[in-house]
């Protein structure tokens, strides 16, 4: 059984951990990150790494997956422990103010403080009712890596930022595009939808999948119209289901920290209920929350610099400027 003693642990390298990462090596903090994930990136790398963010400081357009390698990139000089696929299972606080954390793999982390980056808590994507058999075989819930899709006919099942923003993104890779929605209204940005409309892709609405058809993998997919059943048969070999994800928080819930609903009450030094527990990120809540990457670093530096004052009183909340 693999153990680790730190002075500070952080719940899910998402943004927030990896930006709370750094943040910790900055102030001499030695860190283990855990994530459920293989890799780093939390949401941004799982569902959107090919996606342009624009709303981040400091650049005006970058790709997911950039954004995280330079936030790994970041926090190495400080030679985070990664312990990754592994899902932090339980927190036993003890008398002397410290923690263990155990996961659900038997890995123990002994830790002065805790940092809870764990976003919308573990998820998985929506499944598209009766397509099993097609998953991996042409049927996605992800697009990784756009050039997975090159020449491809893709058919994109879904109305929200995911289905809009892969539908945009792969223009110009993709051979054919078709967007089919069940509804007329879009669950994306309205810059998006307008986007969409103006691009090559055909985008029916009030469309849902009736059957994939295909020996090898996808070939076909039969596509009806909701309101008057009329069917349509497309020549696809790769369908994208992008129907949403269900997330949970999971362990988190029987850690005794304050929740409301989905998300962890912190007051404004992102303390938690239980002294030496902080949060970050997607899973805050308090009056007037946003839930953007940026507020999410800003979060992670206020937690962080109070758990430093948590592992030595000594400490100041201000930890100086970067630029020495
Ligand atoms: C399609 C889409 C587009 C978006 N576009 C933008 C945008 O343009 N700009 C913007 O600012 N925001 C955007 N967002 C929101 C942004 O991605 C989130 O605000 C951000 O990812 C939150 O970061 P986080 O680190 O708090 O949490 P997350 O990214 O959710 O990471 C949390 C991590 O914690 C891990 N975890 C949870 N529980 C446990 C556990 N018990 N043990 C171990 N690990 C655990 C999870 O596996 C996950 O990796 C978008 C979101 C989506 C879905």
């Amino acid at each position: 059984m693999a153990t680790h003693e730190v002075d500070l642990s952080i719940i899910g390298a998402g943004p927030a951990g990896l930006y709370a990462a750094y943040y910790a090596g900055f102030r001499g903090l030695k860190v283990a990150l855990l994530d459920s994930l293989p890799e780093p990136g939390g949401q941004v790398a799982a569902l959107y790494p090919e996606k342009l963010i624009f709303d981040v400081a400091g650049f005006p357009a970058v790709k997911g997956q950039e954004l995280i390698e330079r936030c790994v990139e970041q926090a190495a000089p400080y030679d985070p422990v990664y312990i990754l696929n592994q899902r932090a299972e339980d927190l036993e606080p003890h008398d002397d103010g410290s923690f263990t954390i155990r996961t659900h793999r038997g890995t123990e982390v002994h830790t002065k403080a805790v940092v809870i980056t764990g976003g919308i808590g573990t998820f998985t994507p929506r499944p598209l009712p009766d397509a099993e058999e097609f998953e991996g075989r042409g049927l996605v819930y992800f697009v990784r890596e756009l050039e997975t899709m090159r020449d491809q006919d893709v058919l994109i099942v879904g109305g929200g930022d995911s289905a809009c923003d892969w539908a945009l993104n792969l223009e110009g890779i993709a051979k054919s595009i078709t967007l089919i929605h069940r509804r007329d209204r879009f669950r994306a940005h309205e810059d998006s939808v307008e986007k969409l409309y103006a691009s090559s892709v055909r985008v029916m609405t009030f469309t849902e999948v009736s059957r994939i058809l295909g020996e090898d993998g996808v070939e076909r997919v039969e596509v009806f119209d909701n309101r008057s059943d009329e069917r349509e048969t497309l020549t696809i070999s790769k369908v994208v289901a992008a129907l949403g994800f269900k997330s949970d928080l999971g362990p988190l819930k029987s850690w005794d920290v304050e929740i409301d609903g989905r998300h962890i009450l912190v007051d404004t030094t992102m303390q938690t209920n239980i002294p030496g527990v902080f949060a970050a990120g997607d899973i805050t809540e308090y009056e007037g929350k946003v839930r953007l990457i940026s507020v999410g670093f800003g979060e992670a530096a206020t937690a962080v610099n109070n758990a430093a004052v948590h592992i030595d009183p000594e400490a100041r909340v201000f930890p100086g400027h970067s630029s020495g």
